[in-house]
């Protein structure tokens, strides 16, 4: 099985006096149908490890590899085409175009694949039914509530059919019952078959996942290592 992600010996400093080290040599692999959960306190490198697996940074040294390509062979110009194609980003802050209606943003995750306008607007329409918005489809962001949003967003996550959903702190702008509910869309994708990564502070989402690593100061220092039960025994903890 390819993994969706891998990264090998992945560091990743940011300049300055003092430079920080925000990962240090880690190593990880997620395979497909996984749903893992990143703790660990501020500062830990949550934020950066996304930021690498989502190729919006690259790594000061080591390999990332998505979907069984490596991205230190693509320009920083074919990134964005290779991100858009592969990979799908959840935030706590939603990061919806205000001007555009819901099918709007959901479509515009679609715009560097050869599609006409029709199959993006009919493709959005079947990822706003499915995170359960059909009937706000041409409502704009103000008019909908933080979790009507966040259900925007994962839409746009999701209507490209992306190996691999990266989500920061998804739930972490949400009240604990909306944030509940988004919770439960994001298992129900990941049982229909999508691969998530999710950020967070929250203890219930951190439970819900089946695997969890757990950053130290940028190193990896647990991974319970439980992933997809297909059928294979469960990866021991690393
Ligand atoms: P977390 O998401 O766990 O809070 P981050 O990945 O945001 O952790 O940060 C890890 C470390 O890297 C912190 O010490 C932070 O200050 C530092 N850091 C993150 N981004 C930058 C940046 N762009 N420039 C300099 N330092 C950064």
């Amino acid at each position: 099985m390819t993994p969706v992600l891998e990264l090998v010996g992945v560091t990743k400093t940011y300049a300055g006096s003092p430079e920080t080290t925000a990962l240090r040599d880690l190593t990880l692999r997620v395979d497909p149908g996984e749903l893992v959960a990143v703790v660990g306190p501020s500062g830990s490198g949550k934020s950066t490890l996304l930021q690498i697996a989502g190729t919006l940074e690259r790594p000061t040294t080591g390999a990332v590899r998505i979907a069984g390509s490596d991205t230190r062979r693509l320009s920083d110009a074919s990134l964005a085409g290779f991100r858009a194609r592969h990979l799908g980003f959840v935030f706590q802050q939603f990061f919806l175009l205000p001007h555009r209606d819901v099918l709007a943003n959901i479509a515009q995750a679609l715009l560097y694949r050869s599609m006409t306008a029709r199959s993006r607007r009919a493709a959005a329409m079947e990822a706003c039914e499915r995170v359960g918005l059909g009937h706000r489809r041409h409502h704009l962001p103000g008019q909908l509530s933080g979790g009507e949003c966040q259900r925007v967003a994962i839409a746009r996550a999701l209507v490209g059919s992306p190996a691999l959903i990266l989500a920061d702190e998804p739930t972490g702008n949400l009240d604990s019952v909306t944030g509940g509910q988004i919770l439960a869309l994001l298992r129900e994708l990941n049982s229909a078959g999508t691969t998530l990564v999710v950020i967070t502070h929250d203890r219930d989402v951190a439970a819900a996942a089946e695997r969890r690593i757990e950053l130290r100061d940028g190193v990896l220092r647990h991974d319970t290592g439980r992933g997809v039960t297909n059928g294979s025994p469960a990866r021991p903890a690393r």
